[in-house]
């Protein structure tokens, strides 16, 4: 049958047949236009839902959802870390949605229990050293971090930012806030120079010599392996991954997830689309062309993640990380991080 249609974007109505139009997804983004358009393809291919993709800054994407209200477009949110994905479920703009697939695709730790939010890929934010200079058993956990060996030996980019701020989050939730306090306060008296630029700085500053240990994604790691810039895949012969914490809680883990957004007219295609990105072959994806770890425990990380060994990652239930997030920010910004 023939519906009529309310075509928003000239926000007139108009008769017509609007299969198309009904049979589209708008998704916002902060993922790497490389990552996701081979998605895209792939699920456009399958299923013949179109995608319109909006990338964008993560918290301009979260900030234009909130603004727009139920006027918003968007039907799909991807993003990265956690603490932004409860932080949107908590400003109202998304949608619970059930779905049996991924409820057996991705392990409870790694989604929401109301269902707001799911994990679709998995990343580490661990340590990183310059192998000349450092042997592997130096650091075997994230409090090695204050020794006083490594004065001056750090590089971490700014604390106020988000991956630095959902490590710390973490930090006060299994150690306490004032063990955390003295950490960060630590931390920062053991950084080799000001913190700027990104995690892939760091890493070529270790490269460099100008410290010994850097902290950083682990995907981070694997760009570097695969960039057209020699000096780069030469970063990446010149510093080895650590995983810490493997005697204890196992280590940092993040993820970049997707939700339905509240104002969503097709939450049936919306929830297909985050359902496809669990699919084996989508999360192969995200581990070859991203280097993140698959949601999915039947998939395999790409064979050069692989070369990077295995680890235990922390287990918990991550969606706890956003409510120590507050007293993370004001533990960084009380220090010289
Ligand atoms: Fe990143």
């Amino acid at each position: 049958m023939r519906s009529l249609v309310i075509c928003t974007l000239s926000a007139i109505i108009c008769a017509m047949p609007c299969n198309a139009i009904a049979d589209s997804l708008n998704v916002y983004s902060f993922r790497k236009a490389e990552l996701i358009r081979p998605l895209i393809t792939q699920f456009e291919q399958q299923t013949g839902i179109a995608v319109n993709l909006v990338s964008g800054k993560a918290d301009h994407l979260i900030a234009r959802l909130a603004n727009d209200g139920e006027n918003s477009l968007a039907d799909v949110l991807l993003t990265v870390d956690v603490a932004r994905l409860e932080d949107a479920k908590r400003r109202g703009l998304l949608a619970p949605i059930h779905s049996a697939l991924l409820d057996n695709n991705i392990p409870h730790s790694l989604r929401d229990s109301n269902n707001f939010w799911f994990g679709l890929s998995i990343r580490a934010r661990t340590l990183f050293i310059a192998k000349a200079r450092v042997a592997e058993n130096s650091l075997t956990r994230y409090q090695d971090l204050v020794l006083p060996r490594w004065r001056g030996k750090i590089c971490a980019r700014k604390g106020s930012h988000y991956y630095n701020r959902s490590m710390v989050a973490a930090f006060i939730h299994n150690e306490g806030y004032a063990a955390t306090k003295e950490w960060v306060n630590a931390i920062s008296l053991n950084l080799a120079k000001r913190p700027n630029g990104g995690d892939r700085d760091q890493l070529r500053s270790l490269a460099a010599g100008y410290c010994d240990v850097a902290i950083a994604n682990s995907y981070y790691y694997g760009m570097l392996a695969t960039s057209a810039k020699a000096i780069d895949r030469r970063v990446y012969q010149q510093v080895a991954i650590l995983w810490p914490d493997q005697q204890d809680r196992g280590t940092h883990l993040n993820i970049s997830g997707a939700a339905v957004t509240k104002a969503s007219r097709n939450k049936k295609q919306a929830i297909k689309f985050i359902e496809f990105l669990t699919t084996k072959a989508a999360q192969k994806i995200y581990s070859e062309i991203n280097f993140e770890y698959p949601i999915r425990k039947d998939v395999l990380p790409s064979a050069m993640l692989r070369t990077w060994g295995t680890f235990k990652g922390d287990e918990q239930a991550i969606a706890y990380l956003s409510g120590y997030h507050k007293q993370a920010k004001q533990l960084i910004e009380h220090s010289n991080w």
